[in-house]
């Protein structure tokens, strides 16, 4: 695109009298201060900040929590699942493609997910240690 030169830049939907200063940081769209919404150190526009506010937690966060609390209660590898899914859920809801909603329930999937590994090295701890005064 060739923008004549001293074309003002694009004005914010918002605000056209503000004028654009910085680009939204998932979608592109440039936007002005007042409707810029920090999350952590990145800029959203507003329908992005919305976007990630509404909305329940994705399938993804609740897989994450349930399967961290399935690991922990009778098998070790749905918590690892958990774990992971946790991980990718949290990093997913940094960029803004999944709802905040369900950062409890990723947080619930790595925290849970942790506990497993934990357990699952203090049992083979225990049961090494066992073996060992056994013989
Ligand atoms: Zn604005
Ligand atoms: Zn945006």
């Amino acid at each position: 695109m060739h923008e004549a030169p001293g074309t003002p830049p694009p004005a914010c939907p918002f605000h056209p009298a503000q004028g654009t200063v910085v680009a939204c940081h998932r979608c592109g769209v440039l936007t002005c201060v007042a409707c810029l919404s920090l999350s952590g150190a990145r800029g959203w526009c507003r329908s992005c900040e919305e976007h990630s506010r509404r909305g329940p937690a994705s399938r993804r966060a609740v897989a994450s929590g349930v399967l961290g609390s399935v690991g922990l209660c009778c098998a070790f590898a749905p918590g690892l699942l958990g774990l992971a899914l946790g991980y990718a859920e949290l990093r997913s809801i940094e960029r803004g493609d999944s709802p905040r909603a369900g950062r409890e329930w990723a947080k619930a999937g790595v925290v849970l997910g942790w506990m497993n590994v934990l357990m699952a090295v203090a049992v083979g701890l225990v049961s090494g240690w066992m073996g060992l005064s056994r013989s």
